[in-house]
């Protein structure tokens, strides 16, 4: 196959193509990305060697851009990774969402129809079923009621991916996973803030009363989950993506603090709350457990020691 994969610099999409560039289904993987302030080219350096990666920096808020990725090299495949990915910014700054969340997808969209692409993997997030209260977690079929503008947006997308299954007949499978953690991740976001502070001996800015959970799946889990549903997902399926990894920011904090030798309460400094801060997030990711045979791996103790040796030697 002639793999496209958008975002591919940032910090999943760089994940994915290191996990998957040397599978022998893979002909070619076209990475492309317009290098957003997100994306750092040094995630797939010693990539740029490997004969089967092409980048191409091209922009999927514009046509002409994707049109011609899939013109030059013969797509016949892709993972949809590409989008302004945090909330924060969206709540700043909406349109580049509507712009690359919404119009990017639809580009990409048409031209999986005009070049009759095989499969369409698209990447979406838990954050379109809106907040969960202390109990209960959500399904495939939990009704979605996004809340800030990025998950709008991404929610905007999925309804455009499933309606060019219906309407269209494109063969997609559609994902929304929960937090990833890991190497490679912006430095904007919230495990890496914490580490960076540490680092640099700054508090933790940390929203509210840091009482806001999370579902943790470290990077690595995401990308065999998306490896294994776009490789043999059902045609048309939405699957949950999530390691039953609930925290609380502020236990995030104490287990970064705890593996660096640290005392939290030395370095919390609580910052008021994000406008519109969903409460909880929770993934029942049984549907591709029993369906695909997928589980998460990595012990989250182990995969927060090793991100925090990877973010000490890069920084
Ligand atoms: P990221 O912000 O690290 O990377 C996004 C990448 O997309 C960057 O390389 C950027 O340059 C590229 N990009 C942005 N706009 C583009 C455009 N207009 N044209 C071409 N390329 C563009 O994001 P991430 O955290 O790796 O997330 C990747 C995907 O996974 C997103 O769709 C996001 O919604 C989804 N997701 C992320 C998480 C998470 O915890 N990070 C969880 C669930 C789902």
């Amino acid at each position: 196959m002639n793999l496209l994969v958008t975002g591919g610099s940032g910090f999943i999409g760089s994940n994915f193509v290191r996990a998957v560039i040397n599978k022998p289904q893979i002909t070619k993987l076209i990475n492309l990305d317009c290098m957003t302030y997100a994306a750092d080219p040094e995630n797939l350096r010693d990539i740029e060697s490997n004969p089967k990666y092409i980048h191409r920096q091209g922009d999927i808020r514009f046509m002409n851009a994707v049109n011609d990725a899939f013109y030059a090299h013969d797509i016949t495949h892709v993972v949809h990774f590409a989008a302004e990915s945090h909330v924060d910014n969206s709540i700043n700054g909406p349109k580049a969402f509507v712009e690359t969340n919404i119009i990017g997808t639809f580009n990409l969209l048409e031209c999986a129809r005009k070049y009759n692409t095989k499969r369409f993997h698209h990447i979406s997030t838990d954050e379109v079923y809106g907040q969960l209260g202390k109990t209960g977690k959500f399904k495939s079929t939990t009704a979605y009621n996004p809340q800030n503008p990025y998950s709008a947006t991404k929610a905007s997308s999925d309804f455009l991916v499933r309606s060019y299954g219906h309407t269209f007949g494109l063969n997609y499978t559609l994902s929304n996973c929960s937090n990833n953690y890991g190497p490679r991740q912006n430095e904007e976001k919230f495990i890496p803030v914490v580490i960076k502070s540490l680092l640099n001996g700054d508090k933790i800015p940390v929203y509210g009363t840091g009482s806001n959970v999370r579902d943790w799946i470290h990077v690595k889990d995401h990308c065999d989950a998306v490896w294994k549903i776009f490789t043999r997902g059902k045609r048309g399926e939405t699957y949950l993506v999530g390691a039953n990894n609930e925290r609380t920011n502020l236990q995030i904090v104490q287990t970064i603090c705890e593996e660096m030798n640290l005392n939290p309460k030395d370095h919390i400094k609580f910052v008021s709350d994000r406008a519109g801060h969903d409460f909880r997030y929770a993934i029942d990711a049984s549907k591709i457990e029993k369906e695909l045979g997928w589980k998460p791996k990595k012990d989250f103790n182990k995969g927060i020691k090793e991100t925090i040796e990877w973010y000490k030697k890069k920084y």
